[in-house]
């Protein structure tokens, strides 16, 4: 039977890692791989969660399953860092949180709830997002749409980006990135939140917000300013979240969705449904990045161990951003490219040509995928006068 399976090209992304490896130039950078990098290139254990894992491992009893919505307590620290300490919604008792594999996990249990709770309803992405939005809606039976995000001067297209929305079918469910947009890095404004509210309210859209970044943008409750200022302001609502980026623990599959309904009753109606998804697809989340998770937001010591060091790998990010826009000064390019210090999270569209980026990995060993999206956390302050040299190397 198995001889009739066509073998299909390997992720991009793992063909350039393996491309990385090989390339002998002592000067070779990488800014194709998704996760953070510190000034050495390493990815590195946070401080705040080898301590936890020490205490977790001194103090856990059991590997028992932890059930389908995953550790209680790892629910009640994810949804006030999402939702806001004093959040209205939380008071209310219409959030609902399930622990989940990861974002991605998270994601994949919204599609399933969608699909088989919701049915007929299509889903819109922006053009671009990240590669698996494409796969696991689709992946689930639902119709995915595209609206449009960046323009062709490689700039946020709110004015098309709105416009889009408002044609949308009554109705159907809107993909927004809550901060650090993966992959071009152009966040909403607050303003412009607020006028995506509007017209989620005028089409009556499901709004899903998918938050993998939160903390690495412009600090904890600022990245969350789109996810409240929906979940206040509107009956329904869902949220993908991540700790794979924020807590350093991308291997651990850590994430959790967030189901927000009109009222408790209406939210325990949802939750029950949501348990049956999550089993259908894996029974129960893994425990262990949870309870991680837990054991740092629940440690008044640990807490400001973590939100330092979460502050030093943003803080490091944007640094580099304005420092790569100043590095490209003495080339007139700073004008071009200005937009790397104005986007925010990892990633960057840096606006370079697909031929661009061939000759900056053939002539330099500068490594991106062909969209242009660097890993800005691959810049350091060691490469940043070759990266400059590069570039200007590429637009002359
Ligand atoms: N959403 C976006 C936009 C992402 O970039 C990522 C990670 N690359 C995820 C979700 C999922 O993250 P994870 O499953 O690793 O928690």
């Amino acid at each position: 039977m198995f001889e009739q399976i066509e073998r299909v090209p390997g992720d991009a992304i793992l063909g350039l890692i393996e491309a990385f490896k090989k390339d002998t130039n002592p000067q070779k950078v990488d800014l194709g791989v998704g996760v953070y990098r510190d000034s050495q290139g390493n990815t590195p254990i946070m401080r705040a969660v080898k301590e936890a894992e020490a205490r977790l491992l001194k103090n856990e009893t059991t590997k028992t399953y932890i059930g389908s919505h995953g550790a209680p307590a790892y629910g009640n620290v994810v949804l006030p860092m999402v939702l806001g300490e004093n959040s209205p919604v939380l008071d209310a008792g219409r959030a609902s949180a399930t622990q989940s594999p990861g974002g991605t996990g998270a994601l994949r249990l919204a599609a399933d709830f969608i699909a088989t709770q919701l049915p007929g309803k299509d889903i819109w992405v922006s053009d671009p997002t990240w590669p698996n939005h494409l796969g696991i809606f689709p992946a689930a039976g639902i119709k995915l749409h595209k609206y449009p995000y960046v323009d062709a001067d490689n700039r946020l297209d709110f004015d098309g980006m709105l416009s889009a929305l408002k044609q949308i079918p009554e109705g159907d469910v809107v993909l927004l990135h809550a901060c650090c947009h993966n992959p071009t890095g152009f966040d909403l404004s607050q303003d412009q939140w607020k006028q995506v509210l509007e017209v989620v309210r005028e089409r009556n859209l499901l709004p899903l917000v998918d938050f993998a970044y939160q903390g690495f943008g412009e600090g904890l409750d600022e990245d969350a300013y789109g996810v409240r200022l929906l979940a206040e302001s509107l009956d329904e609502m869902i949220i993908t979240s991540s700790c794979s980026k924020n807590f350093g623990i991308y291997c651990e599959r850590t994430g959790c969705l967030i189901m927000v309904a009109k009222d408790n009753e209406q939210m325990e109606n949802v939750r029950s449904q949501i348990a049956i998804v999550a089993r259908e697809n894996y029974s129960n989340p893994p425990a262990h990045g949870g309870s991680i998770v837990s054991e740092i937001l629940s440690s008044d010591d640990l807490i400001p161990v973590w939100r330092d060091e979460l502050t030093e790998m943003r803080d490091r990010i944007n640094t580099l951003r304005r420092d790569f826009v100043e590095a490209l000064k003495p080339y007139g390019l700073d004008q071009k490219y200005a937009c790397i210090a104005e986007q925010r999270g990892m990633f960057s569209y840096t606006g370079l040509t697909p031929e661009q980026v061939d000759r900056l990995r053939d002539e330099f060993g500068i490594y991106m995928v062909r969209s242009g999206r660097a890993n800005v956390a691959g810049f350091s302050h060691e490469n940043l006068p070759y990266l400059a040299k590069a570039f200007a190397a590429v637009n002359s």
